[in-house]
């Protein structure tokens, strides 16, 4: 990093602290001012008593002496509390602040950025760093440190600097002395800075590995795999699986551990000397009667707080400066790019509902992928017409809607809502026009009423309406609590542990409320029973109205009435046309509509 850069960085950073957490930062702040303080009252004071009770003053002014350092260090410290107190509950709100930040940010990426690999790192790494103390709040904590090592080393300047310039000492005793402090001070902040380098390597190498461990644990606590546990006996096989990666990660820390531990060493050492010089030269001085008793408690403490303050200062320097490594990583997840949202055209509210949709040649391929997922896809489709979308598993249905929704954007070709490049429209507007349910949909743990809503307040009686249609009616009827009853037990006890089906007609019923004229399933009743799947289908066209609908069925029989059946092949569309001109055509869709045929026969069944 340039100086420049570290600059640049320090001044985000403040300026990040100040507008999230200004009150965490005072509070923080002004209680260690107060703990480096307070240790020199009873310093000063003591030396005072001894002082008095040796020189014969009257007993009352020693016991004044004691007084006041008691007096004011209880003061000191009620201060201190306080303010740390105020800081506890500043600092959760901080925490909840930058929490949120995060959060905000990773609902706002492009879902390509937000599915990269890389991007997982970079939050993992981030998060594991956050926790052994760097990022934002060590800012923090560095400017706390920096304050209290100054207010320290004024203090005890100030009480030592009399010893200094003391004549009882002789002259290069006091600068063999000063010199030791020096020097002392010097190595420590190279330790400082080795330890930070050994354990900056460890946080790079170990991402992968603590990243494995995190999910790891969540998979195997996550209660949604609590059944495959079970009866596939996978405890032994879980534990193997885990502690051989455990193993190699739990050695990298030891080693880096056993690395810094190295440098601690020479620093004691070097500690420990000063101090041995330190009192042969006070009790020279006492002996030869240069200083009285009281003075040497003073001299020895402020000189080894002086010590302190300047190791302390030197190394919350030094961290601040090598914690801005930390923080460039830090931001650069706020600065991840959305790409997606240049686009500033208004999205046209027709009443007409006049739209048409066009894919030109349109082919895109998932990152990292040896080959495309859609191959130069045309397709046209207009307001109000049923399209459905069959084909083979990974043939690329799927990856066709979440192209139409700009989940992604084509790498070749483009896709034009009435003539316009879609990455033209405002992206916000843009979504604004589809109802969509994936298969990997997901309802939140909210009341039933505003799941369906997607929002807090919401028109009862449409609810109620979309989740009839969606054929959850009869169920509405007895569901606990009707539309205020909880989903799920995650936020409420009472919650209801509903089914897939269930779900899914949920999700269905969800897409109706928010009425867009685009309709987009994705196998949209692969979950239900038989019955609800053919009151979902014999009502499709009271569901989706005069509305655009997209659907990816297995069900073939359920196309037979779309206007336009694509039907999908290896990322390509093979054939395009209505249930009859395919059959006669005789190709793909045939042979998909016999092989099912068949199956349906074959079960006394009807296709
Ligand atoms: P379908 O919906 O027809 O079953 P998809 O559109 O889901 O097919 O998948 C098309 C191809 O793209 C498959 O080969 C699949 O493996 C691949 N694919 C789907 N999602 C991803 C992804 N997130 N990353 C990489 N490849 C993907």
């Amino acid at each position: 990093m340039t100086f420049k850069e570290h600059i640049a960085i320090a001044r985000r950073a403040w300026k990040t602290a100040y507008e999230w957490d200004k009150g965490y930062f005072l509070s923080q702040l002004g209680a260690s001012l107060l703990s480096a303080a307070t240790p020199f009252v009873p310093i000063y004071f003591s030396a005072r008593v001894v002082d008095a009770l040796f020189d014969g003053a009257e007993a009352g002014r020693a016991a004044l002496y004691a007084a006041l350092a008691v007096g004011i260090t209880f003061l000191l410290k009620l201060l201190e509390a306080a303010l740390n107190a105020v800081k506890s509950a500043a600092s959760t709100k901080a925490f909840q602040r930058e929490g949120w930040s995060f959060a905000e940010k990773a609902m706002e990426m492009d879902i390509l950025t937000a599915e990269d690999p890389e991007t997982a790192r970079l939050r993992e790494r981030i998060r594991m760093e956050s926790q052994i103390g760097f990022n934002r709040f060590y800012l923090f904590h560095c400017a706390a440190m920096i304050v209290s090592s100054l207010t320290r080393i004024l203090s005890a300047a100030a009480l030592s600097a009399s010893f200094f310039a003391m004549d009882a000492v002789p002259l290069w005793a006091r600068l063999g002395l000063l010199l030791g402090v020096v020097l002392t001070v010097a190595l420590s902040a190279y330790a400082k800075r080795r330890e930070t380098e050994i354990n900056n390597k460890f946080h790079r190498e170990s991402v992968g590995a603590n990243t494995y461990y995190f999910s790891f644990f969540n998979y195997v606590k996550d209660l949604t795999g609590a059944k495959d546990i079970r009866l596939y006996a996978m405890r032994g096989f879980l534990e193997k699986r885990g502690f051989s990666e455990f193993r190699v990660f739990f050695e990298s820390i030891k080693r880096a551990s056993d690395k810094a531990m190295i440098w601690t060493l020479p620093v004691s050492a070097a500690g420990g000397l000063l101090r041995i010089g330190l009192y042969s030269a006070l009790l020279f001085a006492a002996f030869a009667g240069g200083i009285t008793v009281g003075s040497i408690a003073r001299y020895a403490a402020s000189v080894l707080l002086l010590l302190s303050g300047a190791r302390d200062l030197v190394s919350a320097l030094e961290r601040e400066w090598m914690n801005h490594e930390y923080l460039a990583r830090y931001f650069s997840w706020f600065d991840l790019p959305n790409r997606m949202k240049k686009g500033t055209l208004t999205v046209e509210k027709r009443d007409d509902c006049d739209y048409e949709i066009e894919f030109r040649h349109v082919s895109f391929r998932y990152p990292g992928a040896e080959e495309d997922a859609l191959k130069d896809v045309s397709l046209t489709f207009k307001i109000g017409e049923k399209l459905a979308l069959v084909g083979e598993n990974g043939s690329g249905k799927t990856t066709f809607i979440k192209l139409l929704t700009r989940l992604y954007d084509p790498r070749e070709g483009e896709i034009l809502l009435n003539g316009v490049d879609i990455r033209k429209y405002d992206y916000g507007e843009y979504l604004g026009i589809f109802s969509v349910v994936f298969q990997d949909f997901r309802l939140f743990p909210f009341p039933l009423g505003e799941v369906v809503a997607a929002g807090r307040e919401y028109d009862e009686e449409r609810v109620t309406e979309s989740l009839r249609k969606a054929n959850f009616g009869e169920r509405l009827k007895d569901f606990p609590g009707g539309l205020r009853g909880y989903l799920y037990k995650t936020f409420d006890e009472s919650g209801v542990e509903i089914s897939g089906g269930e779900a899914q007609k949920i999700a269905l019923a969800r897409a109706l409320y928010k009425n867009a004229p685009f309709i987009l399933l994705d196998e949209p009743t692969a979950a239900l029973d038989p019955e609800s799947e053919y009151e979902v289908y014999s009502n499709f066209n009271a569901i989706a109205g005069d509305k655009t609908t997209v659907y990816i069925s297995h069900r073939l029989a359920s196309c037979r009435f779309c206007d336009k059946i694509a039907v999908f092949d290896g990322g390509r569309i093979a054939e395009v046309g209505d249930h009859r001109s395919l059959l006669e055509k005789g190709g793909k869709y045939e042979a998909l509509w016999n092989a099912q045929a068949q199956y349906y026969r074959e079960n006394g069944g009807e296709a």
